[in-house]
């Protein structure tokens, strides 16, 4: 694994003694070097660093003024720096080390206690390191449905919540998208479980493509989806609502599935200021609107609120809320 160390002192002796240091114990694949704390952290920015050694007495920006603008910037709260400080420098060690500096080495160093106190160091960044790749991971995990990589119910109702409360806060528009498919059981019994899995991927794969990118898609329960579209008006909504629907009714199947016509059914809802805003009335006004797609014949879509029915804007025609094509 490639790691990079970053060597500021105003002495090119220094930083060249260092260097030569390091170099046969292979730490390094990248060394770079600058000559004041404004050159170093203009480096660090272009050039990420896994460790920093940086003398305190430089002109211009020194030591102490360049660890204050590292911690300006907390993507950079992590590499550690090893500070350089003379022999009796005790009180610049301490307001070093106060300042956010991991360690110091005194000049002229050790090479030895140079080598390694630079591996302590390095060692600890790549534990860190891992460990905030593996919090990530475990993140992403627990917000994501294992079966269709979509996200789960969980993190949808909290995304749902954020967006309801930025709506009344702030007006604007946001719709939302429930999902059934039709007549899964029947699947299952025919094809299997296991088959019946592959063609909820399908319609997963299905939805994530009709969405944009800010859009979230969720899946719901067993075979049953949820889309949240921010700044979605009713007639975008349905405008989607209905992509979606075709293309989950133009799917192709292959291998065991192939001859399944697989269809949905939808219910949208949109949001407006006085009516209810919480997250579990706002889906079931949408659930209420797929519960009388299905009842009206399935592979349609039902607007939740008859009072403010958007004109059709859908391949499909959509009259008083319904769409017209039925299987
Ligand atoms: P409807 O058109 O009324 O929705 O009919 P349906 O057959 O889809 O009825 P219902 O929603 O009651 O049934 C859903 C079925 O989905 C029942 C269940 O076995 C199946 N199912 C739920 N979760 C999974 C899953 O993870 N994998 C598979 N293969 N099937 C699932
Ligand atoms: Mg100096
Ligand atoms: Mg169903
Ligand atoms: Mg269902």
């Amino acid at each position: 694994m490639s790691s990079t160390v970053l060597i500021i002192d105003d002495s090119v002796t220094v930083r060249e003694q260092i260097i030569r240091t390091l170099e046969p114990f292979n730490l390094f694949t990248r060394y770079y070097e600058a000559d004041d704390g404004l050159e170093g952290f203009k480096k660090l920015l272009s050039h990420p660093a896994d460790i920093i050694l940086c003398d305190l007495e430089m002109p211009r920006i020194d030591g102490f003024k360049f660890l204050s603008m590292l911690k300006a910037r907390p993507e950079l709260q992590d590499v550690p720096v090893i500070i350089l400080t003379g022999m009796n420098d005790r009180e610049r060690k301490l307001k070093g080390l106060a300042q956010g500096a991991s360690d110091y080495i005194t000049k002229p160093f050790d090479p030895e206690e140079l080598v390694a106190r630079v591996k302590v160091h390095l060692k600890i960044k790549k534990l860190q390191d891992e460990l905030r790749r593996s919090n990530e991971l475990l993140l992403e995990l627990s917000n994501t449905d294992h079966l269709t990589g979509l996200f789960n119910r969980r993190y949808m109702m909290k995304a749902l919540d954020k967006e309801l409360q930025r709506c009344a806060r702030k007006g604007g528009n946001l719709s939302l998208v429930m999902l059934d498919i039709d007549h899964f059981k029947h699947v299952n019994d025919e094809f299997g479980h296991l088959q019946g899995d592959v063609a909820l991927q399908m319609v997963a794969l299905k939805l994530q493509k009709e969405l944009r990118s800010y859009d979230c898609a969720a899946r719901y329960g067993g075979e049953e989806f949820v889309a949240i579209l921010p700044d979605s008006t009713p007639e975008e909504a349905l405008f989607v609502a209905d992509r979606i629907r075709l293309a989950v009714q133009n799917t192709k199947f292959s291998d065991v599935l192939s001859g399944l016509n697989l269809t949905i059914s939808l219910g949208v809802v949109s949001f407006s200021p006085q009516d209810s805003t919480t997250v579990d009335g706002f889906i079931k006004l949408a659930d209420d609107a797929m519960y009388r797609a299905k009842t009206g014949g399935r592979n349609r879509i039902e607007f939740f609120d008859p009072k403010t029915v958007p004109r059709p804007t859908a391949a499909a025609e959509v009259s008083n809320g319904k769409t017209t094509e039925q299987n």
